[in-house]
């Protein structure tokens, strides 16, 4: 459809026409006009006004006929009609409102009359077209609903076989989206279900319709696109959502979709509906894949029905772990959290620098683009690098001068107290490895197993790298802080030494493209710690 505008005169007669014109553009409203019968009617069909101001007697197919035909189209049926004419009669009157019109009035045409008919006019088709904008939204995130979905699908499939155009589904489930509402709250479900669609909308090509089409299920009618580009928009959804997806009230945990594409080419498809169900059937695939996968109905083979009920069995207990763990990771998480503030009590300066190690431990392994879910444990390891501190005595924690050569072997300890600590934690095994070997060094000097190079698992590298920049750029009592600066200076020293030379490349890349971040965050530790800020 072209734009839509306001307001179609269709009038043969010259002068009343630009009459008619004059008097309603000078008004703020823009019009099109029509010269003839069969010209006004396919303007209404292609422009869709939302009023018509029609005379009675015009060539081609006069006002009556448009008004009648305009009632029988369903596109156009809520258009509000104006009928003028010269005939000033009771009986014309009333048949003119018997064949649809809304309004009608006589010639010659009163300016204050005409306005005040189109406005209610106006006012009718806004409050409609807002009653079907309501009708075929979805309340919560503003998306088309499920009802308006399977009517464009279906009008979708029927130009495809008409036209031999192309057309795909992408159907897209949140993981375990049951965990999220339960260990979060059903609010952060909401929060997780709005954000995820504002990811789907930035997706979205103009000629897409993209809608919500039950719970946490959203689907993408994708019109001219094959099967293999509605996988590629499909995949980039995927990292959309695992990657971007960012609710405060989840606390950091990752929320993940499985996507299932099928077009309308496949030879089981054989109506709209059989369309959803392969959609649906390879979402189905890429949950029993994995989950936080695309799958395309190419992967889908007809399977025997008794395999089926059994995977279910296997799906819903797996569902149920996946709360449990979810539960588990989060209540660990925070009780390590609480565990850490009653180490500020003791040493603030730890507590802070655990946040800050946590958040640059992000940030490297981000912009080294490793996968979310490892990003996810560095992070967390980041956080926990330091817990084994509250082994060790205070004059040693918070001696204000250097340490002595043993009281530095007190303190080379507390990678192996912090593994201690979290021994029994099964669920952090991936996060403890990473702490176990945080001290080694990119040359093997470093301890407790002197591994050198890439043996040093990335995220132990990644977290030599992070702590080294926090405590460089932290005032301490025994020693002032470094400018951000001198402190990459000082690393780049090192860079294959004790720091793995590519890291070393990222934390100048980082600091050099989220300076204003990384400044903003030492100048509030200083602040924290009433310590003075050094950052330039
Ligand atoms: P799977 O990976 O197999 O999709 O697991 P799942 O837990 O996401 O799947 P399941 O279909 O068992 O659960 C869907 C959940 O989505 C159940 C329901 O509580 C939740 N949900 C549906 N609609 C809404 C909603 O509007 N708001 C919130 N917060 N949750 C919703
Ligand atoms: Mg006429
Ligand atoms: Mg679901
Ligand atoms: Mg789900």
């Amino acid at each position: 459809m072209d734009q839509t505008c306001d307001i179609l005169i269709i009038e043969d007669n010259a002068t009343s026409l630009a009459i008619l014109r004059g008097i309603l553009e000078r008004a703020g409203y823009t019009c099109i006009v029509a010269v003839d019968g069969c010209e006004g009617w396919n303007q209404i069909i292609e422009r869709q006004p939302r009023v018509v101001v029609c005379d009675w007697n015009l060539p081609g197919m006069d006002g009556l006929e448009i008004c009648r035909k305009l009632r029988e189209t369903p596109e156009v049926a809520d258009t509000f009609f104006v009928m003028i004419t010269g005939r000033d009669n009771e009986a014309d009157r009333v048949h003119s409102l018997e064949q649809g019109a809304d309004d009608y009035f006589t010639k010659p045409i009163d300016r204050s009359t005409l306005l005040a008919r189109v406005r209610v006019g106006m006012r009718i088709s806004g409050s409609k077209e807002e009653l079907r904008r309501a009708a075929i939204t979805d309340g919560m995130t503003g998306l088309f609903n499920h009802d308006y979905l399977n009517d464009v699908i279906e009008k979708e499939l029927k130009r495809s076989r008409r036209y031999g155009h192309r057309l795909s589904l992408i159907m897209l489930d949140l993981d375990f989206f049951k965990a999220v509402n339960d260990t979060y709250g059903h609010l952060a479900g909401n929060d997780t279900l709005i954000e995820a669609s504002r990811i789907l909308r930035e997706a979205m090509r103009d000629f897409d319709t993209v809608g919500r089409y039950g719970g946490e299920e959203f689907l993408i009618i994708a019109p001219e696109t094959s099967l293999d580009d509605a996988v590629a928009i499909a995949e980039r959804i995927r990292l959309g959502i695992a990657d971007t997806l960012h609710v405060e009230a989840l606390r950091g945990h990752v929320v993940t979709a499985s996507l299932g594409v099928a077009s309308a080419e496949d030879i089981r498809v054989r109506s709209a509906a059989g369309l959803v169900d392969l959609a649906d059937r390879a979402l189905y695939k890429a949950k029993h894949s994995g989950r936080n996968r695309v799958c395309s109905a190419r992967e889908v083979v007809e399977e025997d029905g008794a395999i089926q009920v059994e995977n279910k069995e296997v799906e819903s207990l797996r569902k149920r772990v996946a709360v449990l763990s979810v539960q588990a990771k989060d209540v660990y998480m925070q009780s390590i959290s609480s565990l850490l503030q009653a180490l500020e009590e003791k040493d603030a300066y730890t507590a802070r620098h655990s946040e800050n190690v946590a958040a640059y431990c992000h940030m490297i392994a981000t912009h080294l683009g490793l996968s979310v879910p490892l990003v996810s444990t560095i992070r967390n390891a980041g956080l926990l690098h330091d817990v084994g501190k509250v082994g060790i005595p205070d004059r040693v924690l918070l001696k204000p001068s250097r340490l002595t050569f043993t009281e530095q072997n007190v303190i080379s300890q507390v990678p192996s107290i912090s593994v201690r600590i979290l021994d029994h934690l099964r669920i952090l095994e991936s996060e403890m490895h990473i702490i176990r070997h945080q001290r080694e060094y990119f040359d093997g000097t470093g301890y407790p197993d002197q591994l050198a190079a890439e043996q040093i698992p990335i995220g132990s590298r990644i977290l030599l790298a992070a702590n080294a920049l926090d405590a460089m750029t932290t005032d301490r009592v025994y020693r002032p802080c470094r400018s951000l600066a001198i402190a990459i200076a000082e690393m780049r020293e090192l860079s294959g030494v004790q720091f793995d030379p590519k890291i070393v490349d990222c934390v100048g890349q980082l600091v050099h493209e989220q300076q204003s971040e990384i400044e903003e965050r030492i100048r509030t530790t200083s602040e924290s710690l009433n310590l003075s800020a050094c950052v330039l």
